[in-house]
Parts: C-alpha cells; sequence; structure tokens
C-alpha cells in the first residue's frame, strides 16, 4: 500500500507525492512534454536547419501589452498609456507563424494578466494549432480559476517573474506576494502537465534573495532562468529610472561573481535551468563591460512581434525605429541585422538569443534543449518513484543507496 502523503506536504499546501495517481499523471505528463518538446522545438529546429535559407523562426514574442500592474525601476517596457494588442493581431500573427514553420509563441508585457479573457482566448488559439504556448507573469493576478483555465487552454509553460523574498522599493516581484498564487500552481501541474519556471533578473540588490528563489524552485522541483540586469541598449524615451535601475557595477561585482559561481555550481549538479553554464558564466565579462562577441540569431530564429503586428529582432530592439516589417511580410535582411548587431552585441547578454544561439549551434545540444523541458519530469518521476517504494516498505535499500 502507498503512503499517505505527510503532514509536511499537506501543510504547505502541495501535491501529494508517492500516491499511484499522482505518479500515473506524472509519467503521462512527462510523456506529454517530450512530445511537446519534440513536435514545437526539435522538429522546427531541425526544419530550419535543413531550409537554412528561408525565413523559419524557432522562437517569437508576442507582447500583448505594454501596462503593467506594477513598476520595476529596472524595466522599459511598461507604459500604461499604451493601447494593448487586439484580439485580431494576436490570431493574425499565430496563423502567420504556423505558415513559417514556429510552433513556439512567449506572451510578453507589460503583464499580460491585466487581460485575462484576452490572455486565455489566445493560449486556446495558439495550443489548438499546435504552439508550445508560454506564458510570462508577474503572478500577482494569477489565481485558482486563471490556472484552471490556462491549464484547460493549453498552457505549456508559465514563467513566474519574481525577484525578491521580500517586497523591496523598486523591486516588486517578490514571493511572500504571490505565494498562494504559487502554491495553485504547484498543486496544479499535474492535473494540467504545464512546465513552470522562475524568471530571475540578478540586480545590485537581490544576490542573497536570489539563491534563496533558487532553493525554493530546487525544493519544488520546477526550473529557473536567469537574467543579468542590463542597461537599456538604445534609447528609451518614455524610461525615467536610468539612474535608479539597480544595475551591477564595480562595488557590486564581488558579490555578483560569487552569485554566479554559485550557480554555475547548481548548473553544473544538474538543477534545472534554462541558461547554460557558459551563458551563466559569461556574465561576470559582461557586467565588465567586457563581454565576447556571440553569434546572436535575433531575426533569424527568433523575433518579436509589436503590439500593432509589425516586428522587430528582439526585446532590447523593441523601440528601435528601423523598419523590420510586419506580421505576413518581414524585413530582416541578413546584411542589415548583421551591421545592426554590431552595435549592440557588445552591450547584450539576452538570456533568450542566447540560448538560441547556444543550442542552435549543434544537433545534439538542440536535443538537450529539448530535454531540459522535460527533465523536471523525468526526475521528478524518478524521485516519485523512489518515494513511493522506500514509503512501501520496498525500496528501502534502494532509496538509501540513491541517497547515498
Ligand atoms: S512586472 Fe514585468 S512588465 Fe511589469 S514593470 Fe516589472 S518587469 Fe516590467
Ligand atoms: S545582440 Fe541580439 S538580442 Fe541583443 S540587442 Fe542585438 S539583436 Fe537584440
Amino acid at each position: 500500500m502507498l503512503s499517505r502523503p505527510g503532514r509536511a506536504g499537506a501543510e504547505s499546501g502541495l501535491e501529494d507525492r508517492g500516491t499511484s495517481r499522482f505518479l500515473a499523471r506524472r509519467t503521462r505528463n512527462t510523456a506529454k512534454n517530450l512530445v511537446r518538446g519534440l513536435r514545437c522545438w526539435y522538429i522546427p529546429y531541425l526544419k530550419s536547419r535543413y531550409y537554412s535559407d528561408r525565413f523559419r523562426p524557432l522562437l517569437s514574442y508576442l507582447f500583448t501589452d505594454w501596462k503593467c500592474n506594477v513598476n520595476c525601476w529596472y524595466c522599459f517596457t511598461w507604459n500604461n498609456k499604451v493601447k494593448g494588442m487586439t484580439p485580431e493581431t494576436a490570431r493574425k500573427s499565430i496563423d502567420w507563424l504556423h505558415g513559417v514553420g514556429c510552433r513556439v509563441v512567449a506572451i510578453m508585457g507589460g503583464e499580460p494578466l491585466l487581460r485575462k479573457k484576452f490572455i486565455l482566448d489566445t493560449i486556446k488559439y495558439g495550443s489548438d494549432r499546435d504552439f508550445f504556448m508560454y506564458l510570462p507573469t508577474n503572478g500577482i493576478l494569477m489565481d485558482r480559476d486563471f490556472i484552471e483555465r490556462a491549464g484547460a487552454s493549453g498552457v505549456a509553460a508559465i514563467n513566474l517573474a519574481v525577484d525578491k523574498i521580500k517586497v523591496a522599493p523598486g523591486l516588486p516581484k517578490s514571493f511572500d506576494r504571490i505565494k498562494s498564487q504559487f502554491k495553485h500552481l504547484v498543486r496544479l501541474r499535474e492535473k494540467y502537465g504545464y512546465i513552470i519556471f522562475f524568471n530571475i533578473n540578478i540586480t545590485s540588490e537581490n544576490t542573497e534573495d536570489v539563491k534563496e528563489l533558487t532553493r525554493i524552485a530546487r525544493e519544488h522541483d520546477i526550473g529557473t532562468d536567469y537574467h543579468m540586469n542590463e542597461h537599456p541598449v538604445i534609447e528609451q524615451k518614455h524610461y525615467k529610472y536610468l539612474d535608479q535601475g539597480f544595475w551591477i557595477s564595480e562595488e557590486h561585482f564581488r558579490k555578483t561573481d560569487e552569485l554566479i559561481d554559485w550557480l554555475v555550481e547548481r548548473n553544473v549538479e544538474g538543477w534545472p535551468m534554462v541558461n547554460s553554464a557558459e551563458h551563466l558564466r559569461a556574465m561576470k565579462s559582461f557586467v565588465r563591460g567586457k563581454g565576447r562577441p556571440w553569434d546572436c540569431r535575433a531575426g533569424i530564429n527568433s523575433l518579436v512581434i509589436r503590439l500593432d503586428g509589425t516586428l522587430a529582432p528582439c526585446f532590447e530592439l523593441y523601440s528601435t525605429d528601423r523598419d523590420w516589417g510586419r506580421v505576413g511580410a518581414p524585413a530582416f535582411d541578413h546584411a542589415r541585422l548583421r551591421e545592426t548587431k554590431k552595435e549592440c552585441n557588445p552591450k547584450c547578454l539576452s538570456t533568450c538569443n542566447y540560448q538560441v544561439y547556444h543550442y542552435y549551434n549543434t544537433y545534439s545540444r538542440g536535443l538537450e534543449w529539448v530535454f531540459k523541458h522535460i527533465y523536471r519530469g523525468v526526475s521528478r518521476e524518478e524521485d516519485g518513484r523512489r518515494k513511493a517504494a522506500d514509503a512501501d516498505g520496498r525500496g528501502k535499500g534502494k532509496g538509501e543507496e540513491a541517497r547515498a
């Protein structure tokens, strides 16, 4: 007989691990995420390499809003006066992406949950067309009802942006503020099979919080991805906090280096992180203004769709006044991209585009990326089996062996 959930688990409100129902769901979700990973990431990746002379983006960022319910001082993509994307533009964008072979849509903001119905409709529209629909949010407006609906709409990944444990001036995305939302999210993941990440921005003011958030993620078997707090790459006329953005300067190098070393160690140990160890290591030289050039594939394998359906190569160049085309008529001329990147690349360590570059280069790395998307499922499956066997009294020796 399998054990009942432990008191600690029940009190934390998290999953009833070790029950046969839980394990069956987890196995089903692991298989589902593997199939989805291959279908939405790896097959489009293989095709983009095969048809390398065509425009075949792997990853798209659909900006639905610039409005936000909080104000992070480092953030230059919020403006509460700007009107959001229309449902027609969202649907048209997804249809066009489908036609050019892309199967991953990351909804971006602003805070997408300011328009819950629109976001749920967009997720459903994309997942019905076989897209990997990825939802980043600060989580503050998320509730159980929304999670149930997002799960039923087919959301593939939810990325919770959180920088601090406790709220601080200018850094409002705190874990304390979204604890109950987080519990719902974790509790319902086996029902719907989505994966969860913490999205953490490393600033001058949160090095200890980053570690603590990483440990919380590990404790709950969720992934993490890290960004180095970057100055805007181009001028952002609307942005008012250039002097208060918690940028990392010389006086912060020691503690930032120590944090990065700690993250690299965890990465090498196999804690599930979106960032490659190489990207984390590159952060050290980047903050010192000595970043090495990297082969950014923005505008080739990734792109941004702006609120009005026009295009940009990346998030950092959202506000550029250059014309990169629009949905249905891209204008990502390679020579022009190369010229642009000569200027912006030394000032940029974009987590998203660095990973595209890192994993794009070799077929095995491309596959590794897919496994990153199911790693949590696999590791938790093994862990769950072990725990179930331990609780059953059948696997005591094995469990002890595994912990040794
Ligand atoms: S929650 Fe996100 S969109 Fe809103 S201000 Fe912070 S970083 Fe910007
Ligand atoms: S290096 Fe790439 S991601 Fe960074 S600003 Fe330039 S085009 Fe954008």
